[in-house]
């Protein structure tokens, strides 16, 4: 037998388990896929927005292989600092797969940044998709005014759950806080800023338009944002989705006021340089922007002309970023861990039975679907060594070494019943299934009732 840890359980993680377990040529392949949350699929539950639930249905699909008779989910199991070290899982399996995703988000370095009311759209987005960390939760506090930076799907995503009314979000399994705090919002006015042009914007065009069908909130775009892209004019030689994106926004530009409650004014060409503190100060009171133009190389130069935008919410959305895990090799450039077709390397060449996939291997970039291929290249490069590494004597029982080592996971039937208790939650509210929103409550459900 085979055995292999997979660290992580979002799709990265999940296509790996499927990939090893879905092939004939090394039989008996027993994966073990772990994490670090009591919950299953990773970005897929704790990052798809609530009211994305066809992305979110890709759980039917993840939830398929970690039923697979060979595979095994359990929870709760701290890899890295605190818990067990790299090495131990090695003596534990043949192989590890780490898929633990981009963990942090990457930082504006501008002054201000840390100022009350301004937060990384991880933070938010962990806080309305109820991750257990989510560590804020004074987000709105009143706030008329939002200024979004960066123009990908996750500066999308918090746009459009900052625009959707609590009507719209309640069949959804947002957290009840959330949907609470969201029902009371004040915010009227969310302004998105690209620093480059709008051919150039990292948004996928279905997310883009989605903002347009939003039923209390109308889309402003500026032409005269738009016509300083010299992509704009002739978008004929762009990518077909950057193409797309084009044509949206220019059916947008100009439009006429539809005095709907909320306006969405999507910006482009402006690069932060500061958030800016409130008269009387302590919170956020806007973003400086400085004006940028196209450099002729896909990139931008700075006019030397600033704009401030008022906003009492700043929502950092420039991506995200991997974290070292420790015992692991690291390239900070990157924010990934060096790798040659999946296969780990130390020091330049391969390090035996250690291998990555998802983001932690490419950057965070891509949809979910891309996970598919990437995982795929790491399951063959693993297949590949399979022979040489079942020459190595591992742990017969590695669920009984990860007790002895103190971890006390939480297998498939405690993630089922954590599932049946956000049920039970949802019905007890008048909703459908509503998300568990804290540690103690996660594993009180998943031990049955019993508080850990
Ligand atoms: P992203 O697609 O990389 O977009 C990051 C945005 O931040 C870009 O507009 C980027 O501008 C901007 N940016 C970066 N550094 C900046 C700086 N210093 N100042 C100002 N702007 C800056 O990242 P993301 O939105 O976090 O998404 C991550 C991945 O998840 C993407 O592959 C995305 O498609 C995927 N995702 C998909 C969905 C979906 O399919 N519905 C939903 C959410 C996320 P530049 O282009 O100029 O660098």
């Amino acid at each position: 037998m085979l055995r292999v840890a997979v660290v992580g359980s979002g799709p990265s993680g999940v296509y790996t388990a499927q990939s090893l377990v879905e092939q004939q040529a090394v039989p008996d392949v027993h994966v073990h896929v772990l994490d670090r949350l009591p919950c299953p699929y990773g970005l897929v539950r704790y990052g798809v927005a609530p009211d994305h639930e066809k992305i979110k249905s890709l759980q039917r699909n993840l939830r398929t292989v970690l039923e697979h008779p060979r595979v095994d989910f359990l929870g709760h199991v701290q890899i890295g600092t605190g818990g067990l070290g790299t090495e131990q899982l090695r003596d534990m399996y043949h192989a590890v797969v780490y898929c633990v995703g981009a963990a942090t988000d990457r930082r504006l370095g501008i002054p201000g940044e840390e100022l009350p009311g301004s937060f990384s759209a991880t933070e938010f987005v962990s806080w309305y998709s109820a991750h257990p960390d989510a560590a804020v939760n004074g987000f709105l506090l009143g706030a008329r005014s939002a200024v979004v930076i960066g123009v990908g799907n996750v500066a999308v995503d918090v746009t459009r759950i900052l625009a959707r009314g609590a009507d719209e979000l309640r069949p959804t399994d947002v957290p009840q806080a959330a949907l609470g705090v969201l029902a009371e919002s004040r915010v009227r006015e969310v302004q998105m800023v690209g620093r480059r042009g709008p051919s150039q914007a990292k948004f996928t065009t279905k997310e883009l338009r989605e903002l347009g069908a939003l039923p209390g909130a109308e889309v402003v775009v500026d032409p005269a944002d738009l016509v300083l892209d010299p992509a704009f004019a002739d978008p004929s030689g762009l990518p077909a989705v950057n193409r797309r994106n084009v044509e949206v926004l220019r059916g947008w530009a100009g439009l006429p006021p539809q005095g709907r409650d909320r306006r969405l004014t999507l910006r482009f060409f402006l690069r932060p340089v500061a958030v800016l503190e409130a008269p009387g100060g302590g919170r956020v009171g806007g973003v400086r922007f400085e004006r940028t133009m196209p450099d002729g190389h896909g990139g931008v130069v700075g006019t030397g002309a600033f704009e401030d935008i008022p906003a009492e919410l700043v929502l950092r959305s420039v991506g995200y970023r991997g974290v070292p895990l420790p015992g692991l090799p690291f390239d900070p450039q990157r924010g990934t861990v060096p790798h040659t077709a999946g296969r780990i390397l130390r020091d330049g060449a391969p390090s035996p039975g250690e291998y990555v996939a998802g983001w932690i291997k490419r950057g965070p970039t891509g949809v979910i679907g891309t996970n598919r291929p990437c995982a795929k290249e790491t399951a063959a490069s693993l297949l590949a060594d399979a022979d040489a590494l079942m020459r190595r004597q591992v742990s017969d029982d590695p669920r009984e070494a990860l007790r002895r080592l103190g971890q006390d996971p939480v297998d498939w039937s405690g993630w089922q019943a954590i599932e049946a208790a956000e049920v039970a939650l949802g019905h007890s509210l008048g909703r459908t299934t509503v998300k568990i929103p804290d540690w103690a409550g996660l594993l009180s459900a998943a031990r049955g009732g019993r508080r850990t």
